[in-house]
């Protein structure tokens, strides 16, 4: 299990940017009210509650890391711009709920069959590797 989902796309339809802020961005302890060596990892993090716009999957925007994240790796830049709309300016995902990679009961409000243009990105990528390794 991961704090992170690792990807700016919503990981239930699988849809390329549908993902968007809904909510004020806020600092990370706004929101969550843990204690112990988590909090102190995340506390002043900026996040903004985020949602996909095609199945609503409720996600917790990464907008800016916290002073202890960007001690721990000083080169670090979230990838996101100011030419970015506001609802994008984000670097990563978690689920609303449980604040990792693994969804709540309510962060998953709309179950969705696979996405057909990702399984056909999928099938594509599969007839490559074949290709590549001569079957
Ligand atoms: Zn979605």
């Amino acid at each position: 299990m991961s704090k992170n989902i690792g990807s700016k796309d919503c990981r239930n339809c699988g849809l390329v940017d549908t993902v968007v802020i809904i909510g004020a961005q806020m600092a990370w302890e706004q929101y969550y009210a843990w204690e112990g060596e988590a909090a102190k990892h995340f506390r002043g993090m900026q996040i903004a509650q985020a949602e996909c716009q095609y199945c609503q999957t409720r996600y917790m925007a990464w907008v800016w890391p916290s002073a202890n994240m960007v001690w721990e790796r000083p080169t670090f830049k979230p990838e996101w711009s100011m030419d970015d709309p506001p609802e994008k300016r984000f670097y990563d995902l978690s689920y609303r709920s449980t604040f990792n990679d693994e969804p709540g009961p309510s962060d998953i409000r709309r179950k969705q069959p696979p996405n057909p243009v990702k399984l056909l990105n999928i099938m594509a990528e599969i007839k490559t590797l074949l290709e590549s390794a001569g079957i």
